[in-house]
């Protein structure tokens, strides 16, 4: 199996869902490291306007498409980025056939042109496949607690299938293949209705709101920053790990925490409110990392505070243009 760690060298690289939040970073990082980048999106939950920077570069190309219904690619591909997915309660909660469609017909296309081409393809799967886990941290060989009738279920089997499917295309395929489970991931570029808490509660806190933390917030999560991500998925780009692994950061804070922390990184004075907590919301969440660290060399680097601070700025500017 070729792998992209024994060429040693940038090559074209094909992203989907590379309008969203973590695949245009990924455009953007892998086109300054001298790649050329193919984008596929149909904008379901993307948008261009996440690659306006981007447009008109040597060697970046956008393509408006559906990655259920096509894939096809010109030329040579050597590197693979399946993104295409809605990612966030809110987006797959209002489009659950084409969350389960994504996960599965789009994977399985992801997986047919991977093999076409003999590139490595990196599928982005989530501490999701954990559900509402019993194990705490969440090592990748513990196999999960997850309501598949349960309203997460379109998005958590459809990632739980689209991990099998990759592992099917590589036992019967010989695709070379790689597993990262993505633990939540905050930064600029987020879109302030996503629903999840980190852009909810900077929204909220800009604006003057209450910021709403669901249930009495003392639920957690661990959260990591679109910079260090970007590193850790890249990283498993390079290598010929299978998977799958762990990419988060394991330092753990309670949702009422996130919350403070926001007040004081915008210097607002908005109030907490209790708010009802969603069906099968997970109680607590946090990666091991000790797989990623020793096949991959890869540590989370950026402390909190700081990515919390670049992410305000980022929502103020975008917030006050939008105005
Ligand atoms: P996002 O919604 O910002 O991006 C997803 C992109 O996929 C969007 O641009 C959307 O338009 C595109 N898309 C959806 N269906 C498509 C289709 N059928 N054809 C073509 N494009 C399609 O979400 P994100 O936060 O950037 O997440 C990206 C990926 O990372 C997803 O697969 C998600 O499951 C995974 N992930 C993200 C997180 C996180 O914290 N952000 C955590 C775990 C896993």
């Amino acid at each position: 199996m070729r792998t992209l760690h024994d060429a040693g060298r940038a090559g074209r690289a094909v992203v989907t869902g590379g309008a969203g939040f973590l695949g245009s970073h990924l455009c953007e990082t892998l086109l300054a490291r001298g790649w050329q980048v193919v984008c596929l999106d149909n904008f379901l939950t993307g948008t261009p306007a996440n690659l306006a920077h981007l447009m008109g570069r040597p060697g970046f190309e956008l393509v408006h498409c559906d990655v259920t219904e096509n894939t096809h690619v010109r030329g040579a591909v050597d590197l693979i980025l399946h993104f295409a997915s809605p990612a966030s309660p809110v987006d797959y909660l209002q489009l659950p056939i084409e969350t389960l469609r994504v996960g599965s017909v789009g994977t399985e296309r992801a997986l047919a042109l991977a093999r076409d081409k003999e590139a490595r393809l990196v599928l982005a799967s989530t501490s999701e496949v954990y559900g509402d886990p019993q194990v705490h941290p969440q090592p990748e060989d513990y196999w999960g607690h997850v309501n598949p009738i349960g309203p997460r279920g379109v998005y958590d089997e459809a990632k739980r299938y689209a991990e099998a499917l990759t592992t099917a295309y590589r036992s019967t395929y010989d695709v070379d293949t790689g597993i990262v489970r993505i633990f939540n991931t905050y930064g600029p570029r987020m879109r302030p209705y996503d629903g999840r808490a980190i852009p909810t509660f900077i929204r909220q806190a800009l604006a003057g709101e209450p910021l709403t933390v669901a249930g009495d917030g003392s639920q957690t999560r661990s959260v990591c920053y679109v910079a260090d991500l970007v590193e850790g998925v890249l990283a498993m780009a390079a290598a010929d790990h299978p998977g799958p692994v762990n990419i988060g950061n394991p330092s753990e804070r309670t949702v009422r925490r996130i919350a403070e922390d926001v007040l004081a990184a915008t210097g607002s004075a908005s109030p907490i409110e209790l708010v009802e907590r969603p069906v099968d919301d997970p109680e607590v969440r946090r990666p091991d990392t000790t797989l990623a660290a020793a096949v991959l060399g890869w540590e989370p680097r950026v402390p909190w505070e700081e990515g919390l601070g670049r992410t305000v700025e980022w929502f103020d500017a975008a917030l006050s243009a939008s105005a």
